[in-house]
């Protein structure tokens, strides 16, 4: 199997770097990304691909039951299956959001749930990758290399430190202190990562990082590395696959870093390329309002982008206001005529609120997609049939104290709950319970 896969200048598509090498930006200052030999790739019949990725989707035979390493000729062709370090990611549940969807009027409105995962985010598509490619440098000796390290809003961290204990690597995270949730907080302490909470935000994170892996002791986990979007490209994929290989219409996406978005493109556009798909859907990039700098380079036409200062959400894990993959998102949304919308604390809030009665527990980075799917609805973007896909990037149940607040247990700035539903307390008394269950019923029924 001679497929062959290098870094190159993500701006120029010049140079060539082994993927052995540590090395995350060209010369020039740019991002790098991964280019495969698509001739080669090509060689195959797209029917043949299909039913190999098909054949292999959620089995058992290491690694390729993965979402990701099912498709390991276009993600790390040539790591050899043992040092692959798998949490068996991917394969998420697609949720046909058929209830929700009829409350807006739309007939075939699907969930992708990114976040049912074993770190609860969509974070371990690319980590598996990154991490397997440290696990092989390290267990064939080409590198010395002591661990990995990441800045992290929190999910990143969470699944760095899960994939390196897994493989016994040693993991340090940068973490902006008070800024992310309990639930984030515990993951790198519980799997063993160095866990160091900093007086600063995340961007000021990524910058320490930076200056922490320059020589290459540490390699260097964030989205800039550009193996993990090798592995998040999988979702746009997978999502295709799951429709038995039928394009859906739309696809909403939340982004922060914007490495997720580039992603999502990166993986579309080359099973085009492969003749899979012959169309690439309209993706719409969600960003919350207090972290905009993607939304407001769009409404100028794309002819500027400004970093701002990112003010608090409660979409925490998008709280960024310099995003390192803009340049690779700015590109593929212009050249697919991309769009990019944003949703208020209110709006994020509330669309979360709206769906989880429904029966979907989403997390505030979801709230903000599903709040601009609601947008497009109003303005009538989208017709009625019209296939629509909302990527789910992370678990609700990571962030249960937003949600708790929006039910009456705290506060949210700027946010008035249009759908509260606090618990009831009571003392244990059939009467009383009674007469709160009728209650309840009548409020429900009129
Ligand atoms: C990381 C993250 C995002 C944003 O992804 P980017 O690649 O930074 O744009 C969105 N939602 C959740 C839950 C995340 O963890």
């Amino acid at each position: 199997m001679a497929y062959d896969a290098w870094f190159r200048d993500a701006e120029t598509g010049a140079g060539r770097w082994e993927l052995d090498e540590i090395i995350y930006r060209s010369p020039s200052g740019g991002l790098l990304e991964v280019a495969h030999d698509m001739e080669r790739l090509k060689a195959r019949a797209p029917a043949a691909w299909m039913q190999l990725w098909d054949a292999r989707y959620k089995r058992t035979q290491w690694p390729y039951g993965s979402g990701v390493w099912g498709k390991k000729e276009l993600v790390l062709p040539n790591i050899p299956d043992e040092h692959v370090v798998s949490l068996d990611e991917g394969g998420t549940n697609l949720f046909w959001a058929e209830r929700f969807g009829r409350e807006l009027g739309l007939t075939d409105l699907w969930v992708k749930q990114c976040g049912v995962s074993h770190t609860g985010s969509f974070k371990d598509l690319g980590m598996t990758v990154l991490v397997s490619q440290v696990n092989h440098l390290i267990k064939s000796k080409k590198r010395d290399i002591l661990g990995v390290a990441c800045a992290s809003t929190g999910d990143t961290s969470a699944s760095l430190a899960a994939y390196c204990a897994a493989a016994g690597i040693p993991a340090v995270v940068l973490l902006p202190r008070g800024k992310i949730s309990t639930a984030q907080l515990i993951q790198p302490i519980a799997n063993n990562a160095l866990t160091l909470a900093l007086d600063t935000d995340f961007d000021g994170c990524m910058r320490l990082v930076q200056e922490l892996t320059e020589d290459k002791k540490l390699y260097l986990a964030n989205s800039m590395n550009s193996l993990r979007v090798e592995g998040q490209k999988t979702v746009g994929i997978e999502i295709v696959q799951q429709f038995d290989w039928e394009v859906p219409d739309w696809i909403f996406i939340p982004g922060g870093n914007l490495g997720n978005v580039s992603a999502l493109y990166k993986g579309l556009e080359e099973i085009k390329e492969l003749g899979i798909i012959n169309r690439i859907p309209k993706i719409v990039c969600c960003q919350a309002e207090a972290a905009n700098p993607l939304y407001l380079a769009y409404k100028s036409g794309w002819k500027e982008f400004h970093p701002v200062t990112a003010k608090p959400t409660q979409a925490s894990a998008i709280r960024i206001g310099n995003p390192v993959s803009r340049s690779k998102a700015v590109r593929a949304l212009m050249t697919h005529d991309g769009r990019v919308e944003q949703a208020s604390e209110q709006e994020l809030a509330d669309a979360a609120a709206r769906a989880d009665r429904t029966g979907l527990f989403n997390c505030p980075h979801t709230g903000v997609a599903l709040a601009c799917l609601m947008k497009f609805v109003a303005r009538g973007e989208i017709k009625r049939n019209d296939r629509i896909v909302v990527i789910s990037t992370a678990h609700g149940l990571k962030f249960t104290e937003s949600k708790a607040a929006y039910h009456g247990a705290g506060v949210l700035p700027g946010v008035q709950p249009s759908y509260p539903n606090p618990p009831i307390e009571l003392a244990a008394d059939v009467r009383a319970v009674y007469d709160a269950v009728m209650r309840h019923m009548e409020r429900t029924f009129v």
